[in-house]
Formats: structure tokens, C-alpha cells, sequence
């Protein structure tokens, strides 16, 4: 090792005696790439600072908030004049309606939004009320698929449940399993035999418009619009799960990207601005189903909190003003694309670079990637010595290659360039 990591290792061997595994998510226990986790301090636009004062160039970005870099100032400020008013009430404030109306500013059919506090929440609670307002019990995902923690979504699931090989989740009971149908990314005749052999049985499709925790994975051309008309044949609730994609591949996410219309959206990581944040909405025909104006239950002491509305609203605001920040940041990821691609070209390895916008992941395959079973059979053991290679060298990368890469608009050029050029370094060797 390059550099020393002391203080980190002592902090990870303390929070072990009183944190299940030292953290309170899995992936963040580097127990798949191996080593010790680094305990961060601070961070300022691209870089992050952990306990030993090392400094990193950040590739998670806090798995995809931090879209304009740490410590984004008018969202620190905001948090801080907000705080000073008392930081919850547990009755409404106008800010919600503010945020509500921006979110819908932005996002293409979205009627009626409800703010909750995680993705996790945002994508059960979608598929509770796909099921009320339908009267159905099934529904399909699609395996390499994250859709958060919530039960009925741990069957074949991406992120650190595919970074563990986690077959089934203890816990998940099978009479909850049972009505998760699971079928490969990218392959819609698997969809319809499904749907043929369920008629009138499935609730709702969700799916990430861009898989992103399995790596980047685009939908093939038509996909989309395939399980569109299928959806639409059928009376099947279609979710697009934007927590990751949302407000990052364009101010509408990825239904104004790849220009499919969704039925209910769900929303996390980049609207809340680094606070925990979640929403779900959609058209008013099914949203009018939540209580208290329908049945279908939903609720959050912490819903629509005032310090995370500001820091999301803050955020919203700043990329809805100036929509060129999305050609920045889709430009400094085309150029990071392009610097790898080169470096890996002198290398004897083979890889594929998936990317759509600002979504970016390799995968040391000799095979296209377009679904899970491709980026189970790549290279993964490959991608956690690249991961510590760069690491050593202050780049922090996903520790999974089942992760996306997040890029931040607070990226330099300069970053990039040292990224690619360390990746050639290694692949050299
Ligand atoms: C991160 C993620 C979730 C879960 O969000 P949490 O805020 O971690 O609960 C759900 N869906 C997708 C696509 C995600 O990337």
C-alpha cells in the first residue's frame, strides 16, 4: 500500500462490536472486493477525505446524490437556515407543496406525487398501490433488478444481494416470494410467456429503465416500448424504478430520455439531495388510491421532512434551472468512456463499457452485457483487483461490479484524465 489506512482499520474493528458487519449497509464492507473499509471524514465537490486524511476522486458520489459534488453549497446553506426553524412538525408545510409542484415541473406523467423518506419505501409502497388499484396479487421483476430491501423485491435481486450471491433471503417468506415473477433483463418474449401464463394475475412491471445494480445495463432497442404495449394490452400498472435514474439522465429521468411514458414513477437518491429522501407518483386515476383519499394505506412520521424537502427541493431547483448540466456531465462521462476504452484496448483483457448519459460501469466480459447471467459470468475477481488498484491510488470506484459508476458534475477533466491513466498503469502490469 501506497498509503496508510490506521485510523480506518481501527474504526472498522470498533464499529464491528457494535454494528452488524461495521456498517449499516452491506456493499459499504468492501467484504466482496476484500480490505478494509474506509471511513470517511468530509468531502468537497469531486473528492472525498477519509479518517487518515487520505483523498479520493468519488465514483459513488453517495450512490448517485452527490450529482453536483460534496457539500454542493446552496444545499448546505439551505439545510442550515431550514434547521434553525425546527427540523420537523408532523403537520404540512408549504415547502411540500413546493417540492411536489417541482418534482411535477420536471417529471412527465406524474399527477400526484407522495414524498417519502427512502427508495425503498418509494418502490413498496408503488407496488402495494399498483395491487390496490388493480385487485392483483403478482407482479414481475426482472433478475439483477434492485428495487430496495422491502420483501417482496429480494428474489433475484441486484446490488449487494447479487455482491453476496444471495440466493434467497432468510426471513422472506415464500408466501410473499411466490408472488415475485422474475424474468432476464432485456428479453421481452420471457415477459410475455409470463403474462400469458398469468392472465389477469399481474398487478404491475417494475423495472429500472437503465439497469444500474448490475452495472450499467441499457435496454436493448424496442424493450421498452414492447413491455409498454404489453402493459397496456393487459391492464399491468408499468413502474419505472427511477431511484437511480431519476433527475440524473435528464431534468424527466429516464421516461423523458428514452421517451416512454410510465404509469407510476418511483423516485430516491438524487432528490433528496444527500437527506433522506423517496417519493412515488403517477397519474391521478391511480394515485387517488393512496390514502387518505383512497384505501390503499400509506404513511411517514418523517415524510415530507423539512430539512430533507429543502436539501431536495435545492437540488431540483439548481437542475431544473440549468438544464446544461446535463450535457456537462453526460460529456465528462463520454470523454471518461472514451479514455477507458483506450486504456483497456492495450490491455489483454476483455471488457465491455456499457453507458447511457452519466451511467457508466465496465465489465471484464468477452460478451455483450445485457443481462444479469452476462454479469455474472465476466471477470468479477478481475474487477476487485482493479477496484484496489485504483484505490491505492485515491480513486474510489463501487466496491462491486454490480454497481454503477456515479459521476458527479464536479468532475474535472484532470480527475478523469488520472483515472484513465491509472487504469492503463494497471492493466499494464
Ligand atoms: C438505490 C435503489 C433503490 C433503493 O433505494 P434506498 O434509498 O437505498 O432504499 C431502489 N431502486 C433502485 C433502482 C436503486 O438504485
Amino acid at each position: 500500500m501506497s498509503y496508510t489506512t490506521n485510523k480506518s482499520t481501527e474504526l472498522f474493528q470498533r464499529a464491528q462490536l457494535s454494528i452488524p458487519g461495521g456498517v449499516n449497509s452491506p456493499v459499504r464492507a468492501f467484504k466482496s472486493v476484500g480490505g478494509t473499509p474506509l471511513f470517511m471524514t468530509r468531502g468537497k465537490g469531486a473528492y472525498m477525505y477519509d479518517a487518515d486524511g487520505n483523498q479520493y476522486i468519488d465514483y459513488i458520489n453517495s450512490w448517485g446524490p452527490m450529482i453536483l459534488g460534496h457539500a454542493y453549497e446552496p444545499v448546505v446553506n439551505a439545510i442550515k437556515e431550514k434547521a434553525a426553524h425546527s427540523t420537523s412538525f408532523g403537520a404540512p408545510t408549504e415547502l411540500e407543496i413546493e417540492m411536489a409542484e417541482l418534482i411535477k415541473s420536471m417529471a412527465p406523467n406524474v399527477d400526484l406525487v407522495r414524498m417519502v423518506s427512502s427508495g425503498t419505501e418509494a418502490c413498496m409502497s408503488a407496488l402495494r398501490l399498483a395491487r390496490g388499484y388493480t385487485g392483483r396479487n403478482k407482479f414481475i421483476k426482472f433478475e439483477g433488478c434492485y428495487h430496495g430491501h422491502a420483501d417482496a423485491f429480494l428474489v433475484k435481486a441486484g446490488s449487494g444481494v447479487a455482491t453476496f450471491n444471495i440466493q434467497t433471503v432468510p426471513g422472506v417468506t415464500a408466501g410473499v416470494s411466490n408472488d415475485t415473477l422474475t424474468a432476464p433483463y432485456n428479453d421481452i418474449n420471457a415477459v410475455q410467456r409470463l403474462v400469458d401464463d398469468n392472465k389477469g394475475e399481474i398487478a404491475a412491471i417494475i423495472i429500472e429503465p437503465v439497469a444500474g445494480n448490475m452495472g450499467c445495463i441499457p435496454p436493448v432497442d424496442g424493450y421498452m416500448e414492447a413491455l409498454r404495449s404489453i402493459c397496456d394490452k393487459e391492464g399491468i400498472v408499468l413502474i419505472f424504478d427511477e431511484v437511480m435514474t431519476g433527475f440524473r439522465l435528464a431534468a424527466g429521468g429516464a421516461q423523458e430520455r428514452l421517451k416512454i411514458n410510465a404509469d407510476l414513477v418511483t423516485y430516491g437518491k438524487v432528490i433528496g439531495g444527500g437527506l433522506p429522501v423517496g417519493a412515488f407518483g403517477g397519474k391521478k386515476e391511480i394515485m387517488q388510491h393512496i390514502a387518505p383519499l383512497g384505501n390503499v394505506y400509506q404513511a411517514g412520521t418523517l415524510s415530507g421532512n423539512p430539512l430533507a424537502m429543502i436539501a431536495g427541493y435545492t437540488m431540483l431547483k439548481t437542475l431544473k434551472d440549468d438544464p446544461s448540466i446535463y450535457t456537462q456531465i453526460d460529456e465528462k462521462t463520454a470523454y471518461l468512456h472514451k479514455g477507458l476504452d483506450e486504456a483497456l484496448k492495450t490491455a489483454n483483457t476483455p471488457y465491455v463499457i456499457n453507458r447511457l448519459g452519466s451511467m457508466i460501469s465496465v465489465h471484464f466480459s468477452d460478451k455483450a452485457v445485457r443481462n444479469f447471467t452476462d454479469a455474472a459470468t465476466a471477470d468479477n475477481a478481475l474487477f476487485n483487483k482493479y477496484f484496489h488498484a485504483l484505490l491505492n491510488e485515491g480513486i474510489y470506484l463501487p466496491p462491486s461490479a454490480y454497481e454503477t459508476w456515479f459521476i458527479s458534475n464536479a468532475l474535472s477533466k484532470e480527475d478523469i484524465d488520472r483515472t484513465v491513466e491509472t487504469t492503463a498503469t494497471f492493466f499494464k502490469k
